[in-house]
């Protein structure tokens, strides 16, 4: 049995699309609760509340705390008015997941307002939950995906670009643990398909993140910014949604998740780590030096980490520390697990080795 729940119902993008946001929510509902962040939607509420008042829909707005945990989403839908007929979220990849599961509990469409590029959870029927304190629990797969996402480019453009570059890291490992994670099932439609996707985030990200950032850093909504925005939303959103654990992440993602035991490399942004993920996943995999070599031109490039130095870590890791972030790799919830074959602690440490 294969799953597909590959995009957004709609996926609406371009620069200032929020001003005509009201056009588009009238066509699925009249009142709104919105969960925005509070810099999310004190930027987005400019362009938003003129047009709801437009088309006369009502809303009620609650702040995120912050966290995307069980207990702040208690508290959010506690806060829910009782006539509504949508729940918007605005704002980044944990504001998104904690009021997407606010609306399945309500059993209400989600409308997503994504306002950085830094994942893909603006298009998927995913909720990453962690604890108040912000370690990991688990994963929600929610009945739906989002009804709508509205992408304004001149948002995201005003965003910093440095969650573009994690985006950019996050949205590479598509296409290099798609490929490892999807062997055995090349000729099963639906991986394909994800494979399809992950080869345009690549072939997008290769293309247009070098001038993306720059234009980033002048807060420019342009084309390569929509193109990266689009690659690291829909196409990213498109890998998971179509091939599912045929093409889910895997070593990179294990390997970022053993880092985590490196005190200094909690200050860096998730897809800036799973970057050097990627890195020894290529290592592990036994994949040619001269494509490793090319990928890491590639990062030096844009800004991409290529060592543990460039994560923060200006030391040499022990033997004992790498053996217990090859452990942490190979804990029973990681994304190892989706690796095609049996990795072992000796592998994940050789590879780090070799990418050191
Ligand atoms: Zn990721």
């Amino acid at each position: 049995m294969h799953l597909a729940m590959a995009s957004a119902n709609a996926y609406i993008h371009g620069s200032g699309v929020l001003r005509q946001a009201g056009e588009w929510l009238q066509k699925y509902g009249k009142n709104l609760f919105i969960i925005g962040g509070r810099t999310a939607w004190s930027k987005a509420s400019v362009l938003l509340v003129p047009s709801f008042l437009e088309h006369g829909l009502g809303y009620e707005v609650a702040s995120f705390q912050g966290e995307s945990s069980y207990e702040e989403v208690e508290r959010l839908q506690s806060l829910a008015p009782k006539e509504i007929d949508l729940v918007m979220g605005v704002g980044g990849g944990k504001a998104l997941d904690a009021s997407k599961t606010v609306a399945a509990r309500l059993k209400k469409p989600f409308v997503a307002v994504p306002t950085v590029a830094g994942t893909c959870s603006c298009v998927t029927h995913i909720s990453v939950m962690y604890t108040p304190q912000g370690v990991f629990v688990d994963y929600i797969n929610h009945p739906q995906n989002s009804l709508l996402t509205l992408v304004d480019t001149a948002i995201i453009a005003d965003s910093p670009a440095n969650y573009m570059l994690s985006g950019i890291g996050d949205t590479l490992a598509k296409w290099y643990e798609g490929i490892v994670c999807a062997r055995g099932h090349e000729d099963h439609v639906p991986t394909k398909l994800g494979l399809a996707a992950a080869k345009v985030c690549l072939d997008t990200l290769v293309q247009y993140s070098s001038q993306a950032l720059k234009d980033m850093e002048k807060k420019d909504p342009s084309y390569a910014v929509q193109q990266i925005t689009d690659a690291i939303f829909i196409a990213s959103g498109a890998v998971g949604g179509f091939g599912m654990e045929t093409t889910r992440a895997c070593a990179a993602h294990g390997v970022h998740d053993g880092l985590t035991v490196v005190e200094e490399t909690h200050a860096m942004l998730h897809g800036i780590k799973v970057a050097y993920g990627i890195l020894a996943l290529m290592h592990i995999d036994g994949q040619p030096l001269e494509e490793i070599e090319h990928l890491k031109a590639f990062y030096r490039n844009i800004g991409l980490p290529t060592s543990l130095a460039e994560l923060g870590v200006d030391r040499k890791l022990t033997d004992e520390e790498l053996e217990r972030v090859a452990q942490l790799a190979l804990s029973p919830t990681s994304f190892m697990r989706f690796m095609p074959y049996s990795v072992s602690s000796a592998m994940i440490t050789e590879a780090i080795r070799k990418t050191e």
